[in-house]
């Protein structure tokens, strides 16, 4: 009998791309999203796959799911900065709230469950590349405290249902992962970036651009995501690509992939945001035996491909 598993977030960008992996690895799928800055679009080649059902539900309220439950994804959260600033509260309940019903809901069913922590539990890091040891340093009152917070307390009630109820719990520490789905005006640098190339617009870099991020392709975030689920590892795993780059460089690599001749305008850096980011992936190499296979420079070509291919109305889109 297939293994059933629940992934929540499931029309958004991470969602959507572990529906499509775990329907290929011969699961049954079930995705549960409030569409809140998700897409059905993103998922509406899995209607009509006997094998994925979709649940319109909103995890900070009780969550039920009928039948036999083997594994769960805690994905369903607002990711980006400009989504977080617009829904502070949803972002801080989803994270408390909503782990706490998807734990409840694991216990009963007697299911293992995965959540999607982030590199932001380390806020604005005063260790460089972070370990998975790092505590973090993140200013529980400012603007992105609500998303760095929410993970944080969802890391600590996992690790609580873990040790208390013998949960078999897992933690993944997701660095800036890109790809197809993202969506195009969630503010996040890759999609701002190729959407101002498309649409002629000078590219926006926020500060001076001497802020380091380093990004991971999809396919290899997916492939660390899957290995880590089935793996006997309970403590947080950092999944990311260590290959880090200014954003200054980085957005004359888009300038270049692009082909444009756009210019670079500076904005006010927003308040918080992380100076230098990079992970430490030597806990995923010895546990997991995983490491990134896509470089930047593939990755983002299929990513530039993916938002050519958008239709004019959706790339002048402002809003969601
Ligand atoms: P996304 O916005 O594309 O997807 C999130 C999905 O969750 C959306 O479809 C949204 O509608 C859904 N959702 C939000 N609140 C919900 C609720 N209360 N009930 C049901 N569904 C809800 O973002 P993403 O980039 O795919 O991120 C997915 C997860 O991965 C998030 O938990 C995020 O914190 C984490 N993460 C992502 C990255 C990244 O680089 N993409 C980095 C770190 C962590
Ligand atoms: N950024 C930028 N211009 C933009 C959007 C983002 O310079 O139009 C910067 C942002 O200030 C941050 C980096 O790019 O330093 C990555 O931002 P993103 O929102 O993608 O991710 P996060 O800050 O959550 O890592």
């Amino acid at each position: 009998m297939s293994k059933r598993i629940l992934i929540t977030g499931a029309a958004g960008f991470l969602g959507s791309h572990l529906c499509d992996k775990f329907i290929a690895e011969g699961y049954e799928v079930l995705g549960m999203d409030n569409l809140i800055t998700g897409d059905l679009k993103n998922i509406e080649h899995l209607f009509g796959n006997e094998n994925f059902v979709f649940h319109h539900h909103d995890v900070t309220n009780f969550v039920h799911v009928p039948g036999q439950l083997d594994y769960i994804l805690h994905f369903a959260s607002p990711a980006s900065p400009i989504d977080y600033l617009k829904i502070p509260i949803q972002t801080l309940k989803v994270g408390s709230l909503g782990t706490h019903n998807l734990l409840g809901l694991a216990k009963e069913k007697n299911a293992r469950i995965l959540i999607a922590s982030t590199s932001e539990v380390y806020g604005d890091p005063l260790v460089h590349p972070q370990t998975e040891e790092y505590y973090g340093n993140v200013n529980t009152i400012g603007p992105r405290g609500v998303y760095d917070e929410a993970k944080r307390f969802q890391e600590s009630i996992t690790m609580a249902y873990h040790r208390f109820h013998g949960l078999e719990t897992r933690i993944v520490r997701i660095f800036n992962t890109y790809g197809p789905r993202m969506r195009l005006n969630d503010g996040r640098v890759i999609p701002a970036f190729i959407g101002q190339a498309l649409r002629g617009e000078d590219l926006t870099v926020f500060g001076d651009g001497s802020q380091t991020r380093s990004f991971c392709y999809v396919d290899d975030q997916v492939d660390g995501i899957y290995r880590l689920l089935l793996s006997d590892y309970s403590d947080p795993v950092n999944i990311g690509n260590p290959h880090e780059i200014t954003i200054k460089d980085f957005a004359e690599e888009i300038i270049k992939l692009t082909a444009t001749d756009q210019k670079v305008i500076y904005k006010p850096l927003p308040k918080d945001d992380p100076m230098q980011r990079q992970p430490n992936i030597t806990r995923a190499k010895e546990i997991l035996g995983w490491e990134p296979k896509v470089d930047r420079a593939e990755g983002m070509k299929i990513t530039y491909e993916y938002f050519k291919s958008l239709t004019p109305e959706e790339l002048n889109k402002k809003d969601h």
